[in-house]
């Protein structure tokens, strides 16, 4: 009896040793992959696709963003705090109207209490049904005094959690039930559009950079194929959390150039695309 056992184990374990099943497997899976790449195209022959997004409703996107931007025919994604609109609604009604799009960025901005200023709100200290209403109350205002339906969301603070510990749990299958697109924030990567989770997209940031710092991230993208969202704070001169006029408006001249093949599109433009493209591929 014994000797059957072993025998038949013997018998596994060379059949095992001679269909080495995991190679098999990973090989499949990874040429799966390397044909959806393939057959993933940005429209209208584009190297590769680029969103401007601005988080907060800092009152200087309105007060010098808003012109810059029309100024170069350019619409980037405005994402609101829900608990801040009224305090410059004409401007955010201004952006709507122009085509700009209105994103969700919750409700009164929780983030970890390492930040001092999110100590009394801090995302330790939240559970998920918490986080759903903030959530769904950013977009019931959004909803109220713009009459738009957010389509997109930016983590405040880039987080994704609430809770500590044992106890955390991850907030983005919220996000991924409500919108097309979660943003992250302070991501050194840009998205592969055959892979990315759009409900955990990567955002870069571009604040305080010059012109050339801003290129380097974006010709990285055009050599890969890939989609970069910026995140800026405040339009002005150059400083933390501040994007700097000149270095923004030179990057929309280079942006909307034909010749370098970028689609500059809004978040939730580029985002249905990407997730249509892909159901199309499946
Ligand atoms: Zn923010």
């Amino acid at each position: 009896m014994q000797k059957t056992i072993l025998f038949l184990m013997l018998a596994l374990f060379s059949f095992g040793a001679s269909f080495p099943s995991t190679a098999v497997f990973g090989q499949s899976a990874g040429s799966a992959k390397d044909e959806l790449a393939r057959s993933f195209q940005w429209p209208n022959g584009k190297r590769m696709a680029l969103s401007l997004s601005f988080d907060d409703g800092r009152s200087s996107q309105v007060d010098t963003g808003l012109a810059l931007l029309r100024r170069h025919d350019v619409k980037v994604t405005f994402f609101l705090q829900g608990n801040q609109i009224e305090k410059r609604i004409d401007g955010w009604r201004r952006a709507a109207a122009e085509g700009h799009e209105i994103g969700n960025h919750s409700m009164t901005h929780p983030c970890t209490g390492n930040y001092e200023f999110s100590r009394k709100n801090a995302l330790e200290d939240y559970s998920l049904s918490m986080m759903e209403k903030q959530l769904d109350a950013a977009n019931a205002e959004i909803s109220r005094l713009l009459g738009a339906k957010p389509r997109t969301f930016a983590y405040p603070c880039g987080q994704k959690f609430v809770g500590r510990g044992r106890r955390a749990k991850s907030y983005v299958p919220l996000v991924a039930k409500r919108f097309l697109v979660g943003r992250g924030y302070l991501d050194e990567a840009a998205n592969d559009p055959a892979f990315c989770d759009l409900a955990q997209a990567l955002g870069t940031s571009f604040d305080d950079m010059n012109f050339e710092q801003m290129m380097k991230p974006v010709e990285q993208a055009a050599k890969q194929g890939r989609w970069i969202i910026f995140v800026g704070h405040e339009i002005g001169d150059r400083g933390y959390q501040v994007t700097d006029t000149k270095a923004l408006e030179a990057l929309c001249d280079y942006a909307r150039d034909p010749a370098n093949g970028i689609w500059l599109g809004t978040v939730g433009e580029i985002g249905a695309y990407v997730e249509e493209h892909r159901s199309a591929i499946k």
